[in-house]
């Protein structure tokens, strides 16, 4: 059995966060676990609470899972404070997974902090370094490049900045864009462009969660990182396509079907 773990934000609600990650784990056939950095009071029409976890219970719930665990694959999701994100960090560095997906989770789709602004350049200093793969959507990409970002001409040159920020690699994800969801992965070395068909729902809460926790399975399932990325995209157009129009607002991804 391979093991991913995500280090993320609970939703309430079940459609992102460590809610979303665990169901993808699952339906790719990885065994989940999860070090919770905040709890959130959230449903599909938003989020009407925050609370961290402390600094110190994020450490212990790393020792944990990695003193017996260890996972193939970790991702990372809500971060939160820069508190928490120096705690993942010097567990990234004391226990050395290679694997690690780097969701930079900002702003979640209602407007409410999932990031504390003065946290971002922790996030960028400590994690991104640490990360194989960033998989910022256009905001967030904006966020950590300073650029205003309106063609696949701009991904590719926020791509460049990431990489520059220490990411070993980066897929800016367009699907924020008008016409087909284009995706563009870099290595630093080569640009790969991964489009798919545009989905037309309102149902799309836990996107990012999803995408990013899908790359992380594929990798604990051994694939490379750009199968992993190509798989993953497949997975949440899939995700997508099959949304949940379920509670009165923005319903989750379908993780089953
Ligand atoms: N809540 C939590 C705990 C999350 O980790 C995320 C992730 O991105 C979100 C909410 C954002 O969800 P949405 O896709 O609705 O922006």
């Amino acid at each position: 059995m391979k093991l991913a773990l995500t280090i993320a934000g609970s939703d309430s609600g079940g459609g992102a966060g460590i809610q979303a990650d665990i169901k993808t784990f699952s339906a790719h056939g990885v065994f989940g676990m999860s070090v919770i950095t905040s709890v959130t009071a959230q449903n599909t029409r938003g989020v009407i609470g925050i609370e961290d976890i402390s600094p110190e219970m994020v450490s212990l719930q790393m020792q944990a899972v990695f003193e017996d665990l260890y996972p193939d694959a970790v991702k990372i999701g809500m971060v939160s404070s820069g508190g928490i994100i120096g705690a993942i960090a010097d567990g990234l560095k004391k226990y050395g997974p290679r694997k690690v997906v780097l969701d930079p989770v900002m702003i979640s789709k209602g407007g409410s902090y999932l990031l504390k602004p003065e946290a971002m350049n922790a996030l960028k200093d400590k994690l991104i370094p640490l990360s194989l793969v960033v998989t910022p959507n256009l905001m967030e990409a904006e966020a950590l490049t300073g650029m205003v970002i309106k063609t696949p001409e701009d991904m590719r040159e926020a791509a460049r900045k990431i990489i520059g920020l220490g990411a070993k690699s980066v897929v800016v994800k367009g699907g924020h864009l008008t016409g087909d969801a284009l995706d563009v992965f870099y290595d630093g070395h080569k640009f790969y462009e991964i489009t798919s068909e545009r989905v037309n729902t309102r149902n799309t809460h836990g996107t990012g969660c999803t995408f990013s926790s899908a790359i992380a399975a594929n990798l604990a399932l051994g694939y490379d990182l750009i199968e992993s990325v190509k798989r993953a995209k497949d997975y949440i157009t899939g995700a997508i396509k099959n949304s949940l129009d379920i509670g009165h607002g923005v319903g989750p991804t379908n993780h089953f079907w």
